[in-house]
């Protein structure tokens, strides 16, 4: 079952290559959320087992998958976001990019204290945002019980950055 749905993912992510700069080979994850069937294994897939308060999603892709898992899993769902970007009062933190640096938010009322916390996104790279992210949600008050991924790019060692915060990918290539 598993390794089926492995490769259907694997079979729904299209590599581009050389966006968005040389070098860079995208996975793009489009065909995948086209696809009713495999957007629904991989929910509940991500949903499985779950006990938590609180579905964080990491912009922008990681919004389309972590809402669906919020609802199938009975939490509720809190958007990290590009600073700028969230209207209410906001704790934000900086993290280096490979050129430059960037700010994300989260709203500094999102979680009740001690909320039980899972980050998702679509792609683990280099861990930098994911790290960023599960220091963001600390100071908001929260528990992160971990952080799921639809894919980990395995040779950018991100998993390595994530430290104690455990890891859950559907695909490591
Ligand atoms: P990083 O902070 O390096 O782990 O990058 C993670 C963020 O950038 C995620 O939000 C991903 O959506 C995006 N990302 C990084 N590399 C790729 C890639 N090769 N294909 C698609 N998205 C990527």
């Amino acid at each position: 079952m598993m390794q089926d749905l492995t490769d259907l993912i694997l079979s729904r992510i299209r590599d581009v290559a050389d966006y968005p700069k040389p070098g860079i080979v995208f996975k793009d994850i489009t065909p995948l959320l086209g696809d009713h069937e495999v957007f629904s294994a991989v929910v509940e897939a991500l949903a499985d087992g779950l006990r938590v308060d609180k579905i964080v999603g990491i912009e922008a892709r990681g919004f389309i998958l972590a809402a669906p898992v919020a609802l199938r899993a009975g939490a509720g769902f809190v958007p990290v976001r590009k600073k700028g970007k969230l209207p209410a009062a906001t704790l934000e933190t900086s993290y280096d990019l490979e050129y430059g640096s960037a700010v994300i938010e989260v709203h500094a009322d999102a979680f009740a204290p001690g909320d039980r916390v899972l980050i998702v996104d679509d792609v683990l790279a280099t861990g930098g945002t994911a790290e960023a992210t599960v220091e963001l949600v600390g100071r908001a008050g929260a528990e992160v019980v971990g952080v799921s991924v639809l894919m980990e790019l395995a040779f950018l060692k991100g998993r390595e950055r994530l430290g104690q915060t455990g890891l859950r990918a559907l695909v490591v290539v």
